[in-house]
């Protein structure tokens, strides 16, 4: 019999392993870094979300993702009368078949508070039972003191903040003792443009979550999205360390729908190794360039000509540009990346 079980689990393992396809996102490659797709927000049976954790890993597998940290919340537990109260054990569950998948799983909590100041995730706990405190200082310490990355979640979500994300006296004070580090500004299915001028202006790392309940292709589905938002981590090798020293660094960008958000040399360097630039005609006024897209990230731009905005599709495709030549130079506007609400970034090309 224990044969017959061992016999089912290779036939079973085999099967499954043979009909999951992964849908790889193309990315640029960037001298001296791995760029990872992450995603740093999600929910199981263990809090209020319908999943087991394992599925959380299949899922992030199939979509391409390279990392994802599950965060059930320790203090909203609504199916404790089935599933035990036991804060570490969706990662330990979990643990396996991200392994064997090669994927990378952190550790990590959603620190549940009213607002304010509202729910912040730890990244790279040691004793998730510890963060579980009242009071959400002693949480946030607890958290600094195991070595945790924290970040504040949906700053701008309507059921804590219906008049839009504020940023409050006591976000100013566990900001000031370095309490949290990183900012959500894109959480399951909105972006807050105020939240990307904080993180521009107090230099917080930007997150893309999906903070995911249902199972990922629900979600996806329900929410006409082609894809979950994921954060993007310019990691210097692929692993835990790797990624926490890119978080503290704030090599992120936020990927949610065609926008890319984050800080001007993340954007522009994303974009450099992602599009390739070929003069076609250099006259006294304009520049006419092709820009070939190499990578699975849409870019827009915007003609003076032409009033309709110009889309680089994903992947293999190409663009006819017209760039006004000036006294300043030659340079176009990405609309698409982001490092301030209302604040394309601007690629300068090597003339005049
Ligand atoms: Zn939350
Ligand atoms: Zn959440």
């Amino acid at each position: 019999m224990k044969k017959l079980l061992f016999f089912s689990a290779v036939l079973w393992t085999f099967l499954s392993t043979a009909q999951s396809v992964r849908n790889e996102i193309l990315v640029p490659v960037i001298p001296g870094y791995e760029v990872l797709k992450c995603d740093f927000h999600m929910h199981t049976v263990f809090s209020d979300g319908t999943v087991w954790p394992t599925v959380r890993a299949g899922e992030a597998w199939q979509e391409g993702l390279d990392a994802i940290a599950i965060t059930d919340h320790l203090e909203y537990t609504p199916n404790k009368e089935y599933v035990p109260v036991s804060h570490g054990t969706p990662y330990v569950l979990a643990e396996k078949t991200a392994a064997g998948l090669g994927l990378i799983l952190i550790k990590g909590v959603e620190i549940t508070k009213s607002m304010p100041p509202g729910h912040f995730n730890a990244l790279f706990v040691k004793d998730e039972a510890k963060i579980h405190q009242e009071d959400y200082r002693a949480a946030l310490r607890e958290a600094k003191a195991q070595g945790a990355f924290v970040l504040w979640n949906h700053p701008g979500w309507k059921a804590q903040a219906p008049n839009g994300a504020v940023w409050m006296p006591e976000h100013e004070e566990l900001f000031r003792e370095g309490l949290f580090n990183g900012i959500e500004v894109v959480n399951h299915y909105e972006w807050y443009p105020e939240v990307l001028g904080w993180s521009r202006d107090k230099n917080l790392t930007v997150f893309a979550n999906s903070d995911v309940h249902d199972p990922i292709l629900n979600f996806l589905k329900q929410e006409n999205l082609e894809r979950r938002p994921i954060t993007l981590v310019f990691a210097t090798e692929r692993s835990p360390e790797g990624i926490r020293e890119a978080l503290q660094q704030g090599r992120t960008v936020g990927w949610f729908r065609n926008l890319l958000l984050g800080k001007t040399e993340w954007l522009e360097t994303l974009f450099l190794a992602s599009v390739s630039q070929r003069i076609i005609t250099a006259g006294e006024k304009t520049t006419t360039l092709q820009l070939t897209n190499l990578s699975d990230f849409a870019f827009e731009f915007a003609e003076s000509e032409n009033p309709e905005k110009v889309t680089l599709l994903p992947a293999r495709s190409s663009v006819i540009l017209k760039v006004p030549r000036t006294e300043s130079g030659t340079a176009y506007q990405v609309r698409n990346l982001l490092p301030g609400p209302g604040e394309p970034v601007t690629i300068k090309l090597p003339l005049n």
